[in-house]
């Protein structure tokens, strides 16, 4: 029987599957499309490539990536940095902040 993990790994794979694909417990995900597939088949993951869901999803991560790159990670808010920038005037205004309960 073939395991999600010998698809990636072992014999089966491709560097193709290395790339698109990940393990996650027992099942085989995609990448790009955050859905479990049939890793016993190697056509189903083949169709699966082909398909033009997975391009298309693809394509919308790659360019989403590169458009921002880690922004989604050091960015605040605008209601966050907003609070912040109260915080930051009340102390340094000395103002307690239980006034404002
Ligand atoms: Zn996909």
């Amino acid at each position: 029987m073939v395991t999600a993990n010998d698809r990636i790994e072992g014999l089966c794979s491709t560097p193709e599957y290395r790339q698109e694909f990940y393990v996650e417990g027992t099942l085989l995900m995609c990448c790009a499309c955050r859905i479990s597939l049939n890793h016993k088949k190697k056509s189903v993951l083949d169709d699966h490539l082909g398909s033009t869901k997975h391009e298309v999803t693809k394509n919308a991560m790659d360019n989403s990536v590169d458009v921002q790159p880690n922004t989604h990670i050091t960015r605040l808010s605008e209601r966050e940095q907003l609070n912040l920038d109260l915080v930051q005037a009340l102390t340094t205004a000395d103002i307690p902040l239980e006034k404002f309960r």
